[in-house]
């Protein structure tokens, strides 16, 4: 059963705390556990990636206590629901990279996998130091993992997760659908579960505006919701607004008039299962519409661009190949978009797509379930070609009892590091790049690709 969103306000209390002295204090990842050997990694580098502050752009993190037990809003689409799918092995109960994260966040020296009554003295031993924080824990989670500023990906912010360390990326498919979804739902029984939240998520985007149902006109459903609902998020703080709307469609976009989009918004609007070519022309419309307005009010967008979620999620469908027509689009080039989780299986297609101006890519969820060596192979293709494109990021997020969100930005945060420890040592030993040329490669990806395209520090 999933239990309504809580309807918190982001907080924009500036933090007295300059997160780079606060990271100075936690000692650096212990880098001779899981991962590669360290000889692999020329050990200058490896010094300088170890403690390297981070801005995280992509994770979802939970807030801390007292709040902690009811908190939903780490996803507009929480993925614990969904049909029974093949997990990646990173996210296995057995994944020996747990025990780095156990050893490093609480002291919990057991292997996984871990017997039933293991889990429950890992959850005890997680609330002792989640009691001893309180409502500063979400920021010694930071800490630990050497991330400075985490972009948090959630339906709404509240207490114990303010500015400068957590910045705010609220979700805004569900003003793509505001036609009856029950056909679009009957596709599978994940996009049932999705849909319902969607639909859930837009009454409450009505609400905020104070609206009961979508206004009968385009044009009035564009001033009063969509424009209202990102200028009311861009003032609360959002940085970003995401798409997760690979969960829910192709990212097939057409470009289809105003006009066309109208008559069709006006002729559907408060009708029963809309003719499925119709209600996707207006789909179209929309998404283009939400990404342009992103750009006027300097919002990057963000969209989930990698195989899952769910074992009914269409690969084919989120190949960033198909985003192009929207990067090239003259109207479109003041928004700047970001293909998270760097849009495996996709990895080359997405390399080729950061030159476009407006293109960037992340290392979230790849980070976690990709093997540092593995990413590394083609992280270096990326960074060979356009090394200012890529950022850093994690996905930490509650997957299961052994591995929360802590546990996965400690473990991705750390694999980034090796990744690109691995990838721009051999750059420099194949004299591609300098020492220096190295360097501020690693602080980009780190920290100043991300500082740029959101103009924070
Ligand atoms: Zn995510």
């Amino acid at each position: 059963m999933l239990t309504p969103y809580t309807a918190g306000r982001p907080l924009m209390v500036a933090h007295a705390l300059v997160p780079a002295l606060v990271l100075a204090l936690v000692p650096a990842f212990a880098w001779a556990q899981t991962g590669p050997p360290p000889g692999d990694i020329d050990p200058q580098l490896a010094r300088l990636l170890a403690t390297m502050p981070a801005i995280d752009n992509h994770a979802h993190p939970v807030l801390p206590p007292p709040n902690l037990a009811t908190d939903r809003g780490f996803d507009a689409l929480p993925v614990d629901n969904m049909e029974p799918q093949t997990d990646p092995a990173a996210w296995r109960p057995d994944s020996l990279a747990l025990a780095d994260a156990w050893k490093a966040l609480w002291r919990f020296t057991e292997a996984p996998p871990l017997s039933p009554e293991a889990v429950k003295r890992l959850g005890a031993i997680r609330d002792k130091v989640r009691a001893q924080h309180g409502e500063r824990y979400d920021q010694w989670v930071l800490d630990q993992a050497h991330i400075a500023t985490m972009l948090a990906n959630r339906v709404a912010m509240g207490a114990g997760m303010e500015p400068p360390r957590f910045r705010w990326v609220p979700y805004i498919d569900a003003l793509v659908f505001p036609l009856d979804n029950t056909g679009l739902a009957a596709a599978t029984p994940d996009r049932a579960q999705f849909f319902a939240l969607e639909d859930k998520l837009r009454a409450q985007y009505l609400q905020a505006v104070q609206l009961q149902a979508v206004p009968p006109t385009l044009d009035g459903y564009l001033t009063k919701v969509v424009t209202a609902t990102l200028e009311r998020q861009h003032g609360q703080g959002a940085v970003a607004e995401k798409f997760e709307i690979a969960y829910l469609r192709g990212f097939d976009f057409s470009d289809p008039s105003r006009e066309d989009a109208a008559r069709v918004y006006a002729r559907l609007v408060n009708r029963p299962r809309p003719d499925p070519a119709d209600y996707k022309l207006l789909q179209d419309f929309l998404f283009r519409f939400i990404v342009a307005e992103c750009g006027r009010l300097h919002m990057p967008v963000h969209i989930h661009s990698m195989s899952g979620g769910g074992g009914y999620f269409s690969i084919a469908g989120a190949n960033p190949l198909l985003l192009e027509p929207l990067f090239n689009h003259p109207r479109l080039r003041q928004t700047q978009f970001v293909m998270l989780h760097g849009g495996w299986p996709f990895v080359h297609e997405t390399g080729a797509l950061l030159q476009k101006p407006n293109a960037w890519l992340d290392l979230s969820q790849q980070s976690l379930v990709i093997p540092p060596r593995t990413l590394a192979g083609w992280l270096r293709e990326w960074l060979e070609v356009f090394p200012d494109k890529v950022l850093f990021a994690t996905d930490g997020y509650p997957f299961t009892e052994s591995l929360g969100w802590e546990e996965a930005a400690f473990l991705a945060s750390r694999n980034i590091r090796q990744a690109l420890g691995l990838a721009l040592t051999g750059m420099l030993r194949d004299h591609e790049i300098t020492r220096d040329q190295a360097a501020a490669i690693a602080r980009g990806v780190l920290h100043d690709n991300a500082a740029r395209l959101y103009g924070i520090p």
